[in-house]
């Protein structure tokens, strides 16, 4: 570690941690854990002794998904067949599923729709923000991008950007108040960034946009579930995210749009399917936009993960995303103090930030052998992920990861370094 505990003059940690530096830990995972008023959730996951710090790339299953997904295939599907698009509820699922994610991500009920992959998301979003900045000033023709973004968004806002025949520019979020102006139409932001961890300044950007007269679109992936967005109280435009990683969905479980209320109306999509029009069963030649969060439907959903997510954002019920907040920086702290004390120090070195408001729910450590690093560590029970070049990627999910698991992840990790 390059900051964090080694005090100055103070002799280098051994490879091996000494017993009582170790004791000392455990104990105190040991009062964090029986203090965590969160702690009871992990028994509504399925989960085994493997320490799972990857639930920001695919969350756990939520031990109420089985049953229901069972249910839906046998009776949903099996049984009332055609009956169940209005009788089990499948035609209005991407509203009603966009309306229990709405509060971890403060958003008001009826500006949230679930359905297609946050990258068909993105590209909906970014083309309706330039449409609507082009509708009111002809000459806003250029879109920012998020230069540290997860690589989808950036192919995805490349195409935006020669359809609607604007000029994109690649600006890091700090950037963004500089370069936005009176050309930009939209600016597309990563909340967190996957790699780094880096929480960035939300409010602060949208203001930023909003004062040059753009519309900013939000990818919420590494946020939603993990920490609170806020995105009615700041004013945010138009917002994406997925479901697979903090909100525990399922591989590949639909993604979900926010347009805010105000831009509805003038949501013009670029993919107007059938379930967005205003009357879908008139099986009219024009295309017509239904009114509301339900214009950003495209065809029909996928009702089996559509309704599997349904499940898992059960274990949501009664917890507040700001006690979810509050104990992913308490482990990611502990994470950090673990690996400075049992860690050689110079071995890794953390890029995610040590400033709570610019830390996602992760940290991410830079490390030659990273690509070796992470299949021992998995070996050993210990499950991150590994980013091209050389980061170890841990995700800490408050709902099932406990500060022992913390511990233990910090020591497993400190022995495979030292070659053990
Ligand atoms: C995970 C992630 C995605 C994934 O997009 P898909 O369409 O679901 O594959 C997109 N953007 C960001 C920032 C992500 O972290």
């Amino acid at each position: 570690m390059s900051e964090p505990t080694t005090r100055a003059g103070a002799p280098q940690p051994p490879a091996e941690p000494t017993d009582s530096r170790r004791a000392e830990l455990s104990a105190r995972a040991g009062k964090l854990d029986g203090a965590d008023e969160l702690a009871h959730k992990r028994a509504e996951f399925v989960l085994d002794d493997v320490v799972y710090l990857d639930g920001n790339s695919l969350g756990a299953l939520p031990a109420a998904v089985p049953g229901r997904v069972a249910d839906v295939v046998r009776r949903q599907w099996g049984e009332l067949r055609i009956r169940s698009w209005t009788e089990s509820g499948w035609w209005t699922a991407p509203e009603r599923i966009g309306d229990r994610i709405a509060p971890l991500v403060g958003a008001a009920p009826g500006q949230i729709v679930v359905g297609d992959s946050t990258s068909v998301n993105v590209f909906k979003a970014l083309v309706a923000a330039q449409r609507r900045a082009e509708l009111a000033d002809p000459d806003r023709t250029e879109i920012l991008v998020d230069a540290t973004t997860f690589p989808t968004d950036g192919y995805i806002a490349h195409s935006a950007a020669r359809m609607t025949e604007c000029t994109l520019r690649s600006v890091t979020p700090a950037e963004v108040p500089e370069a936005v102006g009176e050309r930009t139409a939209a600016v597309l932001l990563n909340h967190v960034d996957y790699r780094t961890g880096r929480l960035h300044d939300l409010p602060g950007l949208t203001a930023a946009v909003h004062e040059a007269g753009a519309y900013v679109v939000w990818d919420l992936c590494h946020s939603a579930g993990a920490l609170p967005v806020g995105l009615d109280e700041h004013g945010v435009d138009y917002a994406v995210g997925c479901t697979y990683k903090y909100l525990n969905g399922g591989p590949g479980s639909p993604a979900f749009l926010y347009v805010r209320r105000e831009l509805q109306d003038s949501f013009d999509s670029p993919l107007p399917g059938w379930n967005s029009h205003a009357e879908p069963f008139g099986m009219r030649t024009r295309y017509e936009p239904a009114e509301g969060a339900l214009r950003g439907r495209v065809g029909t959903p996928d009702i089996l993960s559509m309704l599997a997510l349904e499940a898992a954002l059960e274990v949501w019920d009664g917890v507040p995303i700001e006690a979810v907040r509050a104990k992913s920086l308490a482990l990611t702290d502990f994470f950090l103090e673990c690996v400075g004390e049992y860690v050689p120090e110079g071995r890794v070195e953390c890029v995610t930030p040590r400033e709570h408001r610019e830390r996602g729910s992760q940290i991410a450590l830079r490390c030659d052998d990273a690509a070796e690093v992470m299949p021992r560590l998995i070996e050993r029970g210990v499950v991150g992920d590994f980013r091209h070049p050389d980061v170890l990627r841990f995700g800490f999910t408050p709902l099932y990861v406990g500060f022992a698991d913390v511990e233990r992840a910090a020591r497993v990790l400190a022995g495979v370094l030292a070659g053990q």
